[in-house]
């Protein structure tokens, strides 16, 4: 039996429209350049992942952007500051053409990340890919072990590949870091995940729970875990952190749901990340581009600086202005910026709402009902169709490893 569908977004239930506590704060911080650029390659993957956060409706091969209209966008990156390039998707080694977009990236200067669920790359290409200028590997796993990992991942054999390819990685010398996506269905198994990590010879270790976004949010009761268990897995998470100081470096994105305060997401809206989808569309957070009333500039229409600094999709949650009280008033609106404006509008129907995850959102509540529906689940997966794709090679699937996509140096809002 498949598990029930997440309710549908819900209404405001009541304007907020308090007298405002303080006076409204400045509207826009000074603005720097992002630090890092995530660059979403392709939506093909081969992999059905249940938690992936790319949208419902992934775009087409036919409609991505060739290496050389990449190799202008991170022509303009480097001249606008970004110094991190994060090559994602989908399964970025869907591309034919990714060790010219890697030779682009070296070409630019930026430091190059690809970000892979390491079922599809041989030794052949990885040494392709290292000698156009790979700097950083970053690979996903589902679990520690093949059945779980597999049955997550919707292929069958893909764990076993993913641990011959991180074997791979480090062999060609490349720095290496491991990400899994936390949930209910991997939670427990976070003490072997670390095992796992350090087995591989990874140097960084990002555990990132689910973000509710584009398919991850139809999965959502099968995927939220209760508190419990949770409190177990950071317990287990903060003792190997302090055994293994030096040796293996481990992040952890906290999960929204059991917060009393949210994440800034994505660092704040337009302040630390761009991210440009496979068809061009530069957007402030992977998950933005189902928000309504929109209308996301393309890198094929305009250069990277005229987005970041003068497009209304970047400019409309910048800073504090926009915000409704409680944010208004309060002394953390700096800090975390209201939260994450996709959650805000998958919960609430409200991109600009207080994000739930905060305790002092009017909508909180949500959360808990998500939680009680959760725990009535039978824990069953929607997993997307496979079709192919016109002249693509790799069947269409979900995409984005949605967690740790960013590094370390980054907290992607959700995701996992
Ligand atoms: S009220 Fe707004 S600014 Fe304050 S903690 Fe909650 S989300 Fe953050
Ligand atoms: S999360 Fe999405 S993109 Fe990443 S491996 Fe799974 S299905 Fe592919």
């Amino acid at each position: 039996m498949p598990a029930a569908d997440p309710p549908p977004a819900q209404p405001l239930a009541q304007p907020l429209a308090q007298p405002l506590a303080q006076p409204p704060p400045a509207a826009l911080p000074p603005l720097e350049p992002p630090l890092g650029l995530l660059a979403e390659l392709t939506h093909r993957c081969p992999l059905r992942c249940p938690y992936c956060s790319n949208p419902l409706e992934l775009e087409q091969a036919a409609r991505e952007l060739s290496a050389a209209e990449w190799g202008r966008v991170f022509e303009e990156a480097a001249a606008l500051g970004v110094l991190q390039l994060h090559l994602s998707g989908g399964e970025p080694a869907a591309r034919r053409d990714l060790e010219a977009i890697v030779a682009h990236a070296s070409r630019a200067g930026l430091y190059t990340n690809l970000i892979t669920a390491g079922v599809s790359i041989d030794a052949a290409r990885l040494a392709a890919l290292a000698a156009a200028g790979l700097d950083h590997v970053q690979l996903s796993i589902q679990a520690p072990d093949a059945a779980t990992s597999d049955r997550i991942g919707g292929m069958p054999g893909g764990h076993a590949r993913k641990l011959a390819f991180a074997r791979m990685v480090r062999e060609a010398g490349l720095p290496l870091t491991v990400n899994a996506v936390l949930h209910r269905q991997n939670l427990d198994a976070v003490p072997e995940m670390i095992a796992l990590a350090l087995e591989l010879g990874a140097g960084r270790l990002e555990l990132a729970h689910v973000q509710y976004h584009g398919w991850a949010y139809r999965n959502r009761a099968a995927l939220l875990p209760e508190r419990g268990r949770l409190e177990a897995a950071n317990a287990a998470i903060a003792a190997a952190r302090a055994a293994l100081r030096g040796r293996l470096a481990i992040d952890e994105v906290a999960p929204d749901y059991h917060a009393r305060r949210p994440k800034a997401c994505m660092g704040g809206w337009g302040r630390a990340v761009m991210v440009v989808s496979p068809s061009g569309a530069a957007l402030p957070c992977h998950a933005a581009a189902e928000l309504p009333g929109f209308t996301f500039p393309n890198v094929r229409d305009a250069t990277l600086r005229d987005i970041w600094e003068g497009s209304d999709a970047f400019n409309r949650f910048r800073g504090t202005g926009w915000m409704p009280e409680p944010c208004r008033g309060c002394d953390r609106r700096e800090r975390d910026w209201g939260g994450c404006r996709c959650q805000a509008f998958a919960l609430t129907g409200d991109a600009a709402a207080t994000d739930p995850a905060c305790a002092l959102s009017p909508h909180h509540g949500l959360l808990e009902a998500a939680l009680a529906e959760a725990a009535a689940s039978d824990g069953a997966f929607h997993y997307r169709e496979m079709r192919r794709q016109p002249g693509a090679t790799t069947p269409l699937s979900a995409s984005s490893c949605s967690s740790g996509r960013m590094s370390a140096s980054i907290t992607p809002g959700g995701a996992a």
